[in-house]
């Protein structure tokens, strides 16, 4: 009897292919690198995040994302080339804390 990792492992090409499937033609390049072509963490990153806004307006989205709390977030693409952490960090603190008293609101 195989353990259930073991049927995990042994069923992985079919599973990736057959959620490959499902997704926009125009993104699943990022995905198949991420998972069938073992291209690395950069790949990897890319198709989770444009999972993560369904394929919509997905490099506006990404870019503009504000869910600093996720671990993926300082190495999402699309990023312009600015110290966009510290400019959405800002944002947030100043819309979560009152500053003359440092309690959030
Ligand atoms: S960085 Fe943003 S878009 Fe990417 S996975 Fe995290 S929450 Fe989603």
């Amino acid at each position: 009897m195989s353990t259930p990792h073991k049927t995990v492992i042994k069923n992985y090409e079919s599973e990736i292919r057959r959620y490959l499937d499902t997704l926009p033609s125009k993104f699943r390049s990022h995905y198949e690198n991420a998972t069938l072509k073992l291209k690395g963490r950069k790949s990897a990153v890319t198709a989770k995040c444009l999972d993560c806004v369904n394929y919509e307006n997905a490099a506006n989205r990404i870019r503009e994302c504000e869910t600093i709390r996720c671990p993926l977030w300082r190495f999402r693409p699309y990023q312009v080339k600015q110290n966009r952490y510290q400019e959405t960090a800002e944002s947030f603190l100043e819309e979560t804390f009152d500053h003359s008293t440092l309690e959030a609101k």
